[in-house]
């Protein structure tokens, strides 16, 4: 990466990933893997450069690479049809098989243009051993970020990962040993989960005391690797409104999945509870299931299946409220594939009501945000790393164009034309 020409992207439309309006006929200039300008493509700032140090995008769009803030890499959705199937397998299979299935989920996600994964939960340590291969160049993917074992009580969900701890003792001791070993945030299961028999969504597995003591373990302890932020971040599972408030009188930074499952069955959003994650900021994750392929962002409300049109109506309530809320992909918690993700957050924003501009801002900038790497990745702005999605089509006026990736480049080179991995980024010869 030493001493590269300047490298100049010009997009036809350009979503910078703050949530501002989409500009046209704009260039990202990158020299080092970093972006140095962003602006009018015939700005001064804009080097005259040879065609092959240029990637011509003026029929399509540029924005950030996509941040996706929950996978689960080492689950089996290839092949598994049931989630007691994946729960043996992730048992069961060695090491070898684990480590290769994160790699293989990583590096589809990257060709579906996702950038930065944050692994939310897999069995031991495996997660971080990749994060750590990639990280080294050893072999090419996505960023990644990962928890290792998720923190929950006996038989709670997900304890087949590995990790129980039930008293506020055991919750301290677990959280010093996760960051012994080197995780990059702290995931913990607030609440039971749907994919563990014999847990209890409607309910919570911990008391507020219980997680703040995890919390501010966390935050003690270290700072993470890329954020240079003072202490590790704490994102929570949490599926119902008991479980939110236990999160927020804690100081968990994040809460995944969100629902508002009730003790009586069914779900009740409740505004109120909702009203205090703004007053506390913490950030909210909707995480995307899987939606049909004959779904797209225009069909007809009427067409939405009944859990799709419940899930787009909760968002635009929660948005509209001025709640911090980030989309991510849960892949594959049981069966959903990470490359999906482009195309369901299309759907799910634009039956939502959230213009394209927005969409993008919650998988990019304001994902950067939640997991704590605001200034480094997320938003096409100078000093910031160059991880660029360019799409075919104009996102700003169908957002549906988010997963017609073209080219997706990290740190400034071209990993993947869409189609699957390019290269390795040891192997990458001078040029693009
Ligand atoms: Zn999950």
């Amino acid at each position: 990466m030493l001493g590269q020409q300047p490298r100049v992207i010009r997009a036809g439309c350009l979503i910078d990933g703050s949530g501002q309006p989409a500009v046209r006929n704009a260039a990202v200039v990158i020299e080092n893997g970093v972006i140095t300008f962003v602006g009018p493509e015939d700005a001064p700032e804009v080097p005259a450069v040879p065609d092959e140090q240029q990637l011509d995008a003026r029929d399509g769009t540029v924005l950030p690479g996509i941040i996706d803030t929950h996978v689960h890499l080492a689950f089996n959705t290839r092949k598994a049809a049931a989630v007691p199937e994946i729960i043996e397998q992730t048992q069961t299979d060695d090491l070898t098989l684990l480590g290769g299935r994160v790699i293989q989920a990583a590096q589809a996600a990257l060709s579906g243009g996702t950038t930065t994964l944050r692994d939310c939960g897999a069995p031991g340590f495996v997660t971080l051993r990749i994060r750590d291969l990639i990280a080294s160049r050893f072999i090419s993917g996505p960023r990644l970020l990962a928890s290792g074992m998720p923190i929950t009580t006996t038989g709670g969900h997900l304890w087949w990962c590995g990790l129980e701890a039930d008293s506020r003792d055991d919750v301290i001791r677990a959280t010093r040993m996760l960051i012994r070993e080197g995780v990059d945030f702290i995931k913990i299961m607030a609440t039971g989960g749907g994919m563990t028999v014999g847990t209890n969504t409607a309910q919570p597995q911990y008391d507020a005391d219980q997680l703040a003591a995890i919390v501010r373990e966390a935050r003690r302890l270290g700072t993470p690797s890329e954020a240079g932020r003072s202490g590790r971040l704490t994102t929570a599972h949490s599926h119902c409104a008991a479980g939110h408030l236990n999160c927020m009188a804690a100081g968990v930074d994040m809460i995944e999945h969100c629902s508002w499952n009730t003790p009586e069955g069914g779900t009740r959003f409740e505004p109120e509870v909702a009203k205090q994650f703004v007053d506390h900021g913490t950030y909210i994750s909707i995480t995307l299931g899987n939606t049909p392929r004959d779904v797209t962002t225009r069909s007809p409300e009427a067409d939405l299946p009944p859990r799709l049109r419940e899930q787009c109506d909760i968002v635009r309530q929660k948005h509209d409220l001025g709640v911090r809320i980030v989309f991510n992909s849960d892949a594959s918690a049981p069966i959903k594939q990470v490359e999906e993700f482009p195309r369901t957050v299309a759907v799910v924003t634009a039956h939502a009501g959230l213009s394209p501009e927005m969409a993008v801002h919650t998988i990019t900038g304001r994902s950067a945000d939640a997991i704590g790497l605001d200034g480094l990745i997320g938003l096409l702005a100078p000093g910031h790393l160059a991880d660029v999605l360019v799409v075919d089509g104009d996102v700003s006026a169908d957002v549906a164009a988010l997963s017609n990736t073209r080219w997706v480049l990290r740190d400034g080179v071209i990993l993947s034309d869409g189609h699957g991995v390019l290269a390795t980024r040891t192997t990458l010869t001078p040029g693009w």
